[in-house]
């Protein structure tokens, strides 16, 4: 298990994902080793407060020297719509981490779900990186649910690893004006998946993830663990 480290952290680059969503680049003070599938709290600070978020990591971790968050605009929030009104490249922050509960250490079966509402792609990226990396995988299958296409995140990253035999992605779209992708919602989708002795991740809000757990269960898989990563 990595220790829990209380370190500062460099934003060395911002880059766009999608209309809502931007990928941060930090460069923590130390190295920074984590397993996939951890979160880290940020600590901002704002006209004499402290603001304290806790994102995903989506970047591997094989890297230990800089790591990248991928974060969604929340309009009405606090902190998401300052990191849009001002750029923070070369700004320290307060790091806590790395964090959680649902890592790929925990995971140990040959067949792997990854499902990612929203910015919840991201740390599906970084489990689909660790993942891949095992001689042992069998199967890795992930399916995205993202709004438009526009919001579609990290489909290059996807659809390179998708060229690999054991992969298997798929975007779902909810809206259904677009006729590219599945549309509607990712539980929408799911006929086709054996879920007997598989670990199934799902990262997202909390509703997403409760529809998407429920309808799985439905399908009544032997064996399978869930791993619910809820961006409340
Ligand atoms: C373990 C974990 C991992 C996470 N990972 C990520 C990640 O990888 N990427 C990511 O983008 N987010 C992630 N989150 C969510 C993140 O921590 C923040 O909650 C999110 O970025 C919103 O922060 P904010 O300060 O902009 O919004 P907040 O101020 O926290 O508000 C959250 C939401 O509450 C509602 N709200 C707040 N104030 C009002 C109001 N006055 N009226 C109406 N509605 C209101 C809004 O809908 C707003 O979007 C994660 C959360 C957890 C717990």
């Amino acid at each position: 298990m990595n220790p829990i480290k209380q370190l500062a952290g460099t934003i060395t680059r911002v880059c766009e994902l999608s209309p809502s969503a931007r990928e941060y680049t930090i460069t923590p003070s130390e190295p920074f080793p984590f397993t996939a599938g951890a979160f880290v709290n940020t600590f901002f600070e704002h006209n004499g407060k402290t603001i304290r978020r806790a994102f995903s990591i989506s970047s591997s971790d094989s890297d230990t020297n800089t790591f990248t968050l991928s974060i969604r605009l929340s309009l009405q929030g606090e902190l998401t719509p300052l990191l849009w009104e001002r750029d923070f490249t070369g700004e320290t922050i307060k790091l806590m981490g790395p964090l959680g509960l649902n890592t790929a250490d925990k995971m140990h079966a040959k067949k792997i779900y990854l499902f990612g509402f929203g910015v919840g792609a991201g740390v599906v990226k970084s489990l689909a990186d660790h993942m891949m990396r095992r001689s042992e995988l069998v199967s890795l299958t992930l399916a995205t649910g993202n709004r438009t296409i526009e919001e579609i995140l990290h489909k290059d990253y996807f659809d390179i690893i998708a060229t690999d035999p054991r992969v298997t992605v798929k975007y779902v779209v909810s809206d259904t004006n677009q006729t590219i992708y599945p549309d509607g919602y990712i539980q929408n989708h799911i006929r086709d998946y054996d879920f007997n002795n598989a670990d199934i991740y799902i990262c997202g809000q909390g509703m997403a993830c409760n529809a998407l757990q429920t309808a799985i269960a439905n399908h009544q898989p032997r064996n399978c663990q869930f791993f619910i990563e809820d961006f409340h």
